[in-house]
């Protein structure tokens, strides 16, 4: 290895420039992923996505690979260090949260376990946005990430699009996706060679009309208005037509004759973005002479769908005038689809486009798909139940679970390899492929020295977080304070408003001589959508009330408020490992399984959390000892809403201290430091609306918080079992664990064989049809 890293830098270790070193080891990485391709037997999956938040991939490759160890000794032996290295490689940014940290950790996993499946995607060029904070508010501007050297590699393979008429190139760039001692698979992302991030102007506004070069710009670009609406249209467009049209080209040269697409290929629909691929597949069959009703079976058998939201707003729904222009090419293929459905049934709430002339992407997708499946146990029965129950009572056998998982070579070995280390010598490594095994760890929960280490391990994460922070933001924090850490995505229905609350409510405590058992670090880590101007307002008075109680020696004693800047994959990295209390406090039934809440659990924090998406996983497998439940429970909320009967201001009017929080929002001392619109206005959204129910929990939120800190200050003995028991407990979460169940229940990928050229011939002659109805009735 020293060999090849001086020849490829052409001097010595020590004489290198880090970037050098990276661009070296970047390309010994890319030969040794190579040499771990494999032919493909059988049925190959496409996990199309419009996020694939891959985080940085220098060390998750080298550990990948087998060769992190022998890479870091070598660095240290010349004074240098993996860590610094790390810091010179730009994050991926094609992502936004956990949908798109799923598809990136399913790609892991796949390669892991040496099954057939490659990404699809785009390449963005700017992402969604980098975040920075300027007067309390957050401040968006590109993050160009594409600099540098690059994993990604112009395959030189281009594919039409065609666009409202007008013909656009797509092409094609990969980049290898490692597994842990497993394959190399890839991921596909297709841009335009004319996108141009020059007319980008302020901020990350842009011309939406200028397609040629905007179409890749950006993830999510902003979709209050019609000319960004229809721009997303353009760009899952470009995504599906492209990549199923490569697809078809990669089955045909394995020797599908396009009848039988479904024993080649298995296509994953993540959430309703890639919807359009089942139209397009089905037109490009068509061009190809298969009849429309044959090409629409094929395609049912091919596709899968997976459902990531019950929110209403999230399910895409496109004015069918806005397709018409945009593809028109899909409308008929789209309106005989419709048609199909209108036969079969003559509910509206079933249609594909309804009477106000909107296409309904889910409805197409459940439809048109052999599978639908949600993403966490609860999730799953509130679609059978009520999102999606007359889709339910028409196919039964489509719907299935597949709890959502993490991959613990990036959530555990890579981002804390002191815990890994030690897990190891406790249990062996049987872990890392296994993740079950973390299970014989729960032997030591009594054994004192083994809590204690723990617990040493943690403050040390604690303090390289705090390092790590200071770096980035000037801001010190106390290891020896409880670190409660809320990061994922700013949204009302994940209720950053509730921990403000629950901040606010402690400042009046301290105030008045109630002090808290141990003081309280109370770390967040969130974007918020551009144009949602709720969550903005909420990172204000977050950020406005980090200033207040800053400012304040009495209470600053006992409370910190820290917001990490730019949450993304490397902050996550950082930050999961350090905390004590994993804030989970999402509005029952709203949060469809939730992910943070696994990598937090599986590196040693308790969860405080409603009964919501995997939580409720979480807390059968740790049982309830080891979790803080409380709140409401997600058949009372949709109770509530069904009957539309929640009145805020009621509990606004009727419980002092929640009053005396949420006045204080808008009060002097916050208006001292922030906006007072913002700050009203998210005042009168609470008292006014509340849509996500944060005032019913309040109290309870309080009081198990609060027991949490008492817990963690009092019986630090008791703390670090429940630590130590939540680690053990976190096997199931593994995603090697649900990749394996959506194989066998959904996809049934081919085997894989190491297969040289001359030998792929007689693979391709030999290839079975899987000779079953692909759907899957398992999970029923
Ligand atoms: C895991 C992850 C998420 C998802 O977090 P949730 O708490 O499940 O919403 C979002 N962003 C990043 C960077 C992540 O790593």
């Amino acid at each position: 290895m020293k060999a090849r890293l001086e020849a490829l830098c052409k001097k010595s270790i020590a004489e290198c420039s880090y970037e050098e070193i990276y661009r070296a080891l970047m390309t010994i990485v890319k030969e040794e992923s190579k040499a771990r391709e494999k032919a493909v037997k059988g049925r190959k999956l496409y996990y199309i996505s419009a996020e694939f938040l891959i985080g940085k991939l220098l060390s998750n490759n080298l550990i990948n690979l087998g060769i992190y160890d022998e890479v870091d000794g070598l660095l240290k032996e010349s004074g240098k260090s993996l860590a610094e290295l790390e810091e010179i490689e730009p994050e991926p940014s094609l992502g936004n949260g956990g949908l798109g940290r799923l598809a990136a950790c399913f790609l892991d996993s796949l390669a892991t376990l040496d099954l057939p499946g490659d990404g699809v995607g785009l390449m963005y060029h700017c992402g969604l946005f980098r975040q920075n904070f300027r007067n309390h508010c957050q401040n968006e501007t590109p993050d160009y990430w594409l600099d540098g050297a690059q994993w990604a590699e112009d395959t030189g393979k281009t594919y039409e699009v065609s666009l409202a008429g007008k013909e656009y190139e797509a092409r094609l760039y990969r980049l290898d996706v490692t597994g842990y001692d497993g394959r190399t698979n890839k991921l596909n992302l297709f841009d335009l060679d004319t996108v141009d991030e020059g007319i980008i102007s302020e901020g990350i506004q842009f011309d939406k009309t200028e397609i040629d070069k905007n179409l890749t710009l950006f993830l999510y670009p902003d979709d209050s208005d019609d000319e960004g609406r229809k721009l997303r249209i353009y760009q899952q467009y470009l995504m599906v037509s492209a990549g199923a049209q490569m697809i078809l080209e990669e089955c045909e040269k394995r020797g599908c004759k396009l009848h039988d697409l479904a024993d080649y290929a298995a296509i994953q629909i993540n959430d309703t973005h890639p919807s359009m691929v089942i139209p397009e597949l089905i037109r490009l069959l068509g061009e190809k002479g298969i009849a429309f009703e044959e090409a629409a079976e094929i395609v049912t058998k091919t596709c899968a769908y997976t459902n990531h939201t019950i929110l209403a707003e999230a399910l895409e729904k496109w004015p069918e005038s806005y397709l018409e222009e945009v593809v028109p090419q899909l409308m008929p293929v789209i309106r005989k689809l419709d048609e199909a459905v209108k036969e079969k049934t003559d509910r509206e709430d079933l249609a594909i486009i309804d009477k106000g002339h909107l296409v309904h992407m889910a409805n197409m997708d459940i439809h048109f798909t052999h599978s639908t499946n949600g993403v966490a146990a609860l999730h799953t029965e509130i679609l059978k139940e009520s999102e999606l129950n007359q889709f339910y009572q028409l196919y039964p056998e489509k719907f299935n679970n597949k709890t959502n998982g993490i991959t613990f070579r990036r959530w555990l070995l890579s981002c804390n390899h002191e815990l890994t280390e030690y897990i190891e010598s406790l249990i062996g490594p049987g872990f890392k492929k296994d993740a079950s095994e973390l299970k014989k760890l729960a032997a030591y929960g009594d054994d004192q020295k083994v809590l204690k280490r723990l617990m040493e391990i943690k403050t040390a994460n604690k303090k390289k977080f705090s390092d790590w922070l200071f770096k980035k933001q000037g801001v010190a924090l106390k290891p020896d304070s409880i670190f409660s850490i809320q990061s994922k995505r700013l949204h009302e229905y994940k209720r950053q408003q509730l921990n403000l609350l629950y901040l606010i409510h402690q400042y009046f405590e301290i105030k008045n001589g109630h002090l808290p058992a141990a003081p309280i670090t109370a770390v967040f880590g969130a974007k918020a959508a551009p144009a949602y101007i709720t969550a903005k307002n909420i990172i204000h008075a977050l950020l406005t009330l980090s200033k207040v109680v800053e400012k304040d020696p009495e209470v600053s004693k006992w409370i910190q408020i820290v917001l990490v800047e730019n949450y993304n994959v490397t902050a996550a990295e950082k930050m999961i490992p350090a905390c004590d209390l994993s804030e989970q406090i999402s509005l029952a039934s709203k949060e469809a399984s939730g992910t943070g809440n696994m990598k937090f659990m599986l590196n040693g924090a308790v969860t405080l959390g409603t009964m919501d998406g995997a939580n409720v996983e979480i807390a059968d497998c740790v049982g309830g000892e080891n979790i803080y439940i409380f709140g409401q429970s997600s058949r009372q909320v949709i109770r509530l809403y069904e009957k539309g009967d929640y009145c805020a201001r009621e509990w606004y009017e009727t419980d002092p201290n929640l009053r005396r929080a949420v006045d204080f929002i808008d009060g002097e001392l916050m208006l001292s430091e922030g906006d007072e619109g913002s700050l009203r206005s998210l005042k009168n959204e609470l008292v006014g609306k509340d849509w996500f129910q944060t005032f019913p929990d309040f109290n309870a939120y309080v009081v198990r918080k609060n027991q949490a800190v008492t817990d963690y200050a009092v019986n630090p003995e008791k703390w670090a079992k429940m630590a130590l028991l939540n680690i053990s407990g976190a096997g199931y979460f593994s995603s090697d664990r649900t990749i394996a169940e959506y194989n066998e229940d959904i996809w049934h990928l081919g085997e894989t064989e190491e297969v040289s050229g001359i030998e792929e011939e007689a693979v391709r002659a030999g290839n079975g049809h899987l000779g079953q109805d692909e759907t899957d009735q398992k999970n029923i």
